[in-house]
C-alpha cells in the first residue's frame, strides 16, 4: 500500500506560471493556454470537504505554486475547511527564503513536495536553466527538515540528463530526516515523438533505478516509479505505482496528455501486469519495441491501479 494513499488525496492546479526553464517541462507548450482551476472550484473543493470530510489531504499544484500571490489565505482556507495535511508541489527555489518557509508552516502547509532535477548544483542548474536553483531548494529543504511535523518528498523525472545521477541524488539527500518518499518519474515527452531527445533506453536505465531505490529502501525512504515497465523491475516491481490522485485541471491538458500514447506493448494481451503503462508512442518511435527485452508477467497481478 502506497505510504500516502492517492485516494487520500485531492489535487487542484491554481497557477500556471513557473520560473525555471526544466528541459524535461511536459508542460511547456500548454502552460500559455491551459486555465487555473476557478476559486469557485477551489470553493467547491472546501465545502465538499467541510461537509463529508472526503480527504485526508490536499496537494496544491500548478506549474509553480509558490508564484500564486493568494498561496497562504488559500493554506489557511484548506486547513479550516478540515484537510489535516496541505501539501505543496514545488520546485523548491522559494523555499530558500526562511521567511516563506515560516509562512507555509504557519498557514499549515506540513507536505512539500519537492522536484529535484539532478545531484549537484551544477546538473540541477543545468537541466533546470536556472543558476543557483539547486542552492535555494537544498537550503529550503534544510530548513524544512528541522520541524518534526514536516514531511519532504521528492520527485525526480527520468531523462536521458538524469538518468546515470539516480543514485548519486539519493545518496546527497541523505541527511534529510524527514525525506520520507522519493518519487522516480521516467519521462515522457506528451507528443508522440522525442522532439527534445530525453528518452533514455529503458535498458541504460535499469541498473541506475535499481541502484537508487535500493538506497533509498535502505535509509528508510518508501520509493514510487512511475512509467517503467514493470516486467524489468523485478524484485522492485511492487515500486511501480501509476496512480495518482483525483487531479482538477484543465480538460484541454488531457487532449496532450493522451498524445503519449501509453500501453503499447506485444504482450499486452498476454501480460496480467494492469499497473504497467507499457512503453509510449515515442519510445517506440525511438527504440522500437523490445521486444527480446520486455517479458510478459504471468499469473499474480501486482497492483491493479493505473493514470487517470
Ligand atoms: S510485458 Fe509489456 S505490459 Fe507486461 S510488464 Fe512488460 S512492458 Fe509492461
Amino acid at each position: 500500500m502506497a505510504l500516502f494513499p492517492h485516494d487520500d488525496y485531492i489535487s487542484v492546479t491554481l497557477e500556471f506560471r513557473c520560473n525555471l526553464k526544466c528541459v524535461h517541462c511536459m508542460i511547456e507548450g500548454t502552460m500559455d493556454y491551459l486555465q487555473p482551476q476557478s476559486g469557485q472550484v477551489f470553493e467547491d473543493v472546501l465545502a465538499e470537504q467541510r461537509r463529508n470530510q472526503r480527504w485526508q489531504g490536499i496537494i496544491l499544484t500548478g506549474s509553480e505554486i509558490t508564484l500564486h500571490k493568494e498561496l497562504i489565505p488559500m493554506v489557511e482556507a484548506a486547513k479550516q475547511a478540515g484537510f489535516k495535511h496541505v501539501r505543496i508541489q514545488t520546485h523548491g527555489m522559494h523555499l530558500g527564503q526562511a521567511s516563506f518557509c515560516d509562512s507555509l508552516l504557519e498557514a499549515g502547509v506540513d507536505e512539500y513536495f519537492v522536484s529535484v532535477a539532478g545531484d549537484d548544483a551544477e546538473s540541477h542548474d543545468r537541466i533546470t536553466q536556472v543558476e543557483g536553483a539547486f542552492d535555494k531548494m537544498m537550503a529550503g529543504m534544510r530548513y524544512l527538515d528541522q520541524f518534526d511535523h514536516v514531511t519532504l518528498i521528492t520527485n525526480t523525472v527520468v531523462t536521458k540528463l538524469s538518468y546515470a545521477l539516480l543514485p548519486a541524488l539519493v545518496e546527497n539527500l541523505a541527511h534529510l530526516k524527514r525525506l520520507r518518499q522519493m518519487e522516480f518519474w521516467n519521462y515522457w515527452p506528451m507528443t508522440e515523438y522525442d522532439d527534445k531527445n530525453l528518452i533514455p533506453r529503458v535498458a541504460d536505465v535499469l541498473p541506475f533505478l535499481e541502484m537508487a531505490a535500493g538506497r533509498a529502501q535502505e535509509l528508510g525512504r518508501a520509493v514510487e516509479i512511475k512509467n517503467f515497465p514493470q516486467c524489468l523491475l523485478g524484485e522492485k516491481a511492487h515500486l511501480l505505482d501509476n496512480e495518482q490522485p483525483q487531479l482538477l485541471i484543465d480538460p484541454a491538458f488531457w487532449d496532450q496528455f493522451n498524445r503519449n500514447g501509453f500501453h503499447q506493448c506485444l504482450y499486452r494481451e498476454e501480460c496480467s501486469s494492469v499497473q504497467c503503462l507499457g512503453l509510449n508512442e515515442a519510445y517506440t518511435a525511438k527504440y522500437g519495441w523490445e521486444k527480446d527485452l520486455v517479458k510478459p508477467i504471468k499469473g499474480g497481478v501486482l497492483i491493479a491501479r493505473s493514470f487517470r
